[in-house]
């Protein structure tokens, strides 16, 4: 098998942000031994889903990146409550084929673009529900073990984070036990979810890249940035949304890598300042840096 790599591949326009450059080899796997033989040849490579949580470099990224969007065509039909989706399966269309079956806990990934893998690696949540409160368990990869099985407990998750953060392991499918719900229940709450969102978050049509920082315990990131004047921030051509400070927004699509990151840092300053609080950023990096993106970065801690 010979596994087509595309090189110098623009990426721009596969993020949630349309922000981004040239990828030095973008591998785009259908299926796990494709993703095995990609793996086993490149050295130091990153795995994304659909960079809805990314912020790719505008210099791009001198190295090797799977991306998992082929990655979703079997297996993806409940069998008994029991639903084994692969990694690149969008969550909107995971919660739809759920829906239709009747099969309720994935009424929260109805609004936002996160591929499966993606939302395991960052447990998503959202309205009352998280991704791992119905997860069994997930069919994982590392360069060291191939194929292998981790239950929901070794799976680590705790707020925005699982073991896929802390160690080179990739997921390529999971398994939920979905509770039985009529599809007219699910889709209400659906309904009720995107209403909430049409008033509280930008929509994609506004390119952004999700929350930009985690809750610290106990308080909400964006109260503390609203308190701190951050809906009037912007540097360049990106700038904090005015109806939620936590969301940077990149109107024109004409924004930089850089501008986010001196914006993000902006919005840090001034927590800390006023609060002492360090916000911790949800958002996720892939590309090259320059010194200054790599001081931000380093301030920040941003992986
Ligand atoms: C409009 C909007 C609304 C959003 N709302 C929410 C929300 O309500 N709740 C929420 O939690 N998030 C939200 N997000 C953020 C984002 O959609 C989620 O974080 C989502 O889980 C990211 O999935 P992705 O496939 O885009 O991941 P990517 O951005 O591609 O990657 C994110 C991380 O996951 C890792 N990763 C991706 N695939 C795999 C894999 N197969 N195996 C191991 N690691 C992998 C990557 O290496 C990276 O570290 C929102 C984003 C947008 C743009």
């Amino acid at each position: 098998m010979h596994v087509e790599v595309n090189e110098n591949f623009d990426v721009k326009n596969l993020t949630s942000f349309k922000i981004g450059g040239k990828i030095r080899k973008a591998y785009f796997p259908k299926s796990v031994c494709e993703f095995e033989e990609i793996i086993q040849k490149e050295d130091n490579i990153r795995v994304f889903g659909n960079l809805s949580n990314t912020l790719v470099s505008s210099d791009g990224y001198d190295g090797s990146i799977i991306f998992t969007s082929g990655m979703r065509n079997s297996n993806c039909s409940p069998k008994d409550g029991d639903f084994t989706i692969e990694c690149g399966c969008n969550g909107p269309v995971a919660a739809l084929i759920a829906r239709d079956e009747g099969l309720s806990g994935f009424e929260f990934m109805i609004g936002f673009p996160g591929s499966i893998g993606g939302n395991i690696c960052m447990n998503a949540s959202a309205h009352g529900q998280c991704i791992s409160d119905n997860l069994i368990k997930v069919k994982c990869y590392s360069k060291e073990k191939g194929v292998f099985e981790l239950s929901k407990e070794d799976m680590e998750f705790s707020y925005r984070t699982s073991i896929c953060q802390k160690e080179p392991i990739y997921v390529l499918e999971a398994t939920f036990q979905l509770n039985k719900k009529t599809p007219e229940e699910i889709q209400d709450k659906m309904n009720e979810n995107l209403a909430f969102r049409k008033s509280h978050q930008p929509s994609l049509a506004i390119p952004n890249c999700g929350s930009v920082f985690r809750n610290p315990e106990g308080n909400s990131a964006g109260k503390l940035l609203d308190e701190v004047g951050a809906k009037n921030f912007y540097v360049g051509n990106v700038k904090v949304w005015e109806n939620h400070a936590n969301f940077i927004v990149n109107l024109e699509q004409k924004g930089t890598s850089i501008e986010v990151l001196e914006l993000m840092l902006k919005m840090f300053s001034s927590v800390k300042e006023k609060y002492g609080i360090e916000l911790k950023p949800e958002v996720r990096y892939l590309g090259n840096k320059n010194i200054r993106e790599a001081e931000i970065c380093k301030i920040l801690n941003i992986k």
